[in-house]
C-alpha cells in the first residue's frame, strides 16, 4: 500500500512503542491503543505494596550490542538512564563448589581473553570455547543440549546459563540455531558488544515513560484501557477495529500495527499461526539496599536462583524456564532463593529481608525448533495490517531487542522503507 496517513498501533509494549515512534517521526498520524491502564506490557515497573517500593516486573539485562534498543533509547532521549559496570564483566558463583570467577571478554572481536585464566570460566581451558562452533553449525532441528556436550564444565558454567537466560527455555528443548544467533550478537561480537546495561531506576523510567512523553510531544494519541476485541475485514483490508462499546472505522489510507502478545494475536486474526507454547519466569525481590560498590549482578551456577541483580532498593532474582517452580508456594521459594542471594552477595542468611515473588507463567514463547516455525513475518494477507511483537520472526529470542526490532520493521514496512531495525 502507499504510505498511510494514519496508523492505529494496538499494544503499547516495546514493539508497539517502537513502531509508534518511527511512524510518528515520519509524520504519520498515530493512535496507540493499549488494553491495560499502563504501557510497557511485559517490561515495566510498578509500586509493590508489600515491599513499599517500586520494582520491575522482571530483571531485564540489555547489552551494548542491542542495536535496536540503543537506537530506541536514543530516540526517546533515555540513554543516560542506563547504567552498569561500564565494561564487559560478568561475575559468577558456583553454589556447589563455592568457586567464583568473573567472565571478562576483551573489547575487540579477536577473543584473546580465552587464553587468560583470569578472564575466563574457572575450570574450563581456552579450547573449550571453540565448542560454540557446534551451535553455529547446528541444523534447524537441533537443540542446545544435543549440539553441545552437557558433561563439560564450559556447558554447565557458561553455555547452559547463557542459553537458559536468553532463550527462556531449558537446554533439552531450546533451539541450538537460535542460541547460535544470540552468541553471534553477544560474545562473538567482542567484549565491547557485551557491556551490560541496566536501568538506573527501573524499566519504566528508562524504556516506557520517556517513550510515552516523546510520543505525546509528537502528537500521538494514546488510549489506555482500550482493549481490541475484534477486527472487521473487508476484502484485502482491515475495515474496522472493534473496542468495547465502540467501533473505529479504518479508512482507505489508514493501517494497523497489531503489537499484542502471541496468545492474543490469533484470536484477532483468522488463520494466524503463532507460537503456542510458553515458558515461565519467576522473579523474587528482597527489600535490601546495598552499597554502590557491590556487583551489579551475579550469575549463580548450581543453585535455584540463576541471576541476582542489585537494584536501588532491592536485590532481585531471576529464574528462567521456571515452569518447574510455578506451583511451589511462594513461602517455600523465598528462603530457598534467599540462600542463593545471600551467598552471591556475601550477606548473612538471617534475617531474610521482606520479599515478594512474582511468577509470570507465560513470560515468553518456548524457543524450541518447532515453535520457531510458528513465528510469522511482519506482513499479513491484508494490505493494511502488519504484525509486531517479540514472537514474530525477528531471528532473536523473545527479548527487548527482538520486540523493538519487530516494531521498527513493522513501521518501516508501512513507510515503504527497507528494514532499518
Ligand atoms: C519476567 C520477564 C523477564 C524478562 N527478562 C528479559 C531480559 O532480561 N532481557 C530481555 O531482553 N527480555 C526479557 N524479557 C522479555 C521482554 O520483556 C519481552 O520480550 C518484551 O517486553 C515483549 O514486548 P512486546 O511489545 O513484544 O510484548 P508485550 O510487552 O507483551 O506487549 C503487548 C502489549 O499489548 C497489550 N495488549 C494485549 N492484548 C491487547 C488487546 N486486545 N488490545 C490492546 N492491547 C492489548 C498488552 O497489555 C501489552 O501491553 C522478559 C520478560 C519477562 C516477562
Amino acid at each position: 500500500m502507499t504510505q498511510p496517513h494514519r496508523v492505529h498501533v494496538v499494544g503499547a509494549g516495546l514493539a508497539g512503542l517502537a513502531a509508534a515512534l518511527v511512524l510518528a517521526e515520519a509524520g504519520v498520524g498515530v493512535v496507540l491503543h493499549e488494553a491495560a491502564p499502563q504501557a510497557g506490557g511485559r517490561c515495566r515497573s510498578y509500586l509493590d505494596a508489600t515491599l513499599g517500593c517500586r520494582i520491575d516486573n522482571g530483571n531485564h539485562l540489555l547489552i551494548a550490542a542491542n542495536r535496536a534498543a540503543m537506537r530506541y533509547v536514543d530516540q526517546i532521549g533515555a540513554r543516560h538512564t542506563l547504567t552498569g559496570p561500564g565494561v564487559a564483566a560478568y561475575p559468577f558463583l558456583d553454589r556447589k563448589t563455592g568457586e567464583r570467577w568473573v567472565l571478562r571478554p576483551n573489547a575487540g572481536k579477536i577473543p584473546w581473553w580465552i587464553f587468560a585464566a583470569s578472564r575466563r570460566v574457572k575450570g574450563a581451558g581456552p579450547f573449550a570455547y571453540f565448542s560454540a562452533r557446534h551451535v553455529r553449525a547446528a541444523g534447524d532441528d537441533a537443540v542446545v543440549r544435543g549440539a553441545l556436550d552437557p558433561t563439560t564444565t564450559i556447558f554447565r558454567r557458561l553455555w547452559q546459563p547463557l542459553a537458559v537466560a536468553a532463550l527462556n527455555t531449558e537446554t533439552e528443548a531450546a533451539s541450538a540455531r537460535l542460541f547460535g544467533q544470540v552468541l553471534r550478537e553477544s560474545l562473538g561480537a567482542g567484549g565491547q558488544a557485551c557491556i551490560p546495561l541496566v536501568p538506573r531506576e527501573g524499566l519504566s523510567e528508562t524504556l516506557v515513560d520517556p517513550a510515552l512523553a516523546k510520543l505525546r510531544s509528537t502528537g500521538v494519541e494514546i488510549r489506555l484501557s482500550s482493549r481490541l476485541r475484534g477486527i472487521g475485514f473487508e476484502g484485502q483490508r482491515v475495515a474496522s477495529l472493534d473496542f468495547e462499546g465502540t467501533s473505529e472505522p479504518i479508512g482507505p489510507s489508514e493501517a494497523v500495527v497489531l503489537a499484542v502478545p502471541a496468545p492474543v494475536a490469533p484470536r484477532l486474526v483468522p488463520e494466524l499461526i503463532a507460537p503456542d507454547e510458553f515458558r515461565a519466569i519467576v522473579n523474587a525481590h528482597y527489600r535490601i539496599a546495598l552499597r554502590g560498590d557491590a556487583p551489579w549482578f551475579v550469575g549463580v551456577i548450581g543453585g535455584t536462583a540463576e541471576w541476582v541483580f542489585r537494584k536501588p532498593e532491592v536485590l532481585s532474582v531471576t529464574v528462567s524456564a521456571a515452569d518447574r517452580l510455578v506451583d511451589t508456594p511462594a513461602e517455600t521459594m523465598a528462603p530457598l532463593l534467599w540462600a542463593d542471594v545471600a551467598a552471591a552477595f556475601a550477606l548473612p542468611t538471617e534475617p531474610m529481608p521482606a520479599w515478594q515473588i512474582v511468577k509470570e507463567k507465560r513470560a515468553t514463547f518456548a524457543a524450541t525448533p518447532a515453535q520457531l516455525l510458528r513465528r510469522p513475518g511482519t506482513a499479513t494477507r491484508w494490505d493494511n495490517l502488519v504484525l509486531a511483537g517479540d514472537w514474530t520472526a525477528t531471528g532473536l529470542p523473545a527479548t527487548i531487542e527482538g520486540a523493538i526490532r519487530s516494531g521498527f520493521t513493522a513501521a518501516d514496512r508501512l513507510l515503504g522503507r527497507n528494514q532499518t531495525g
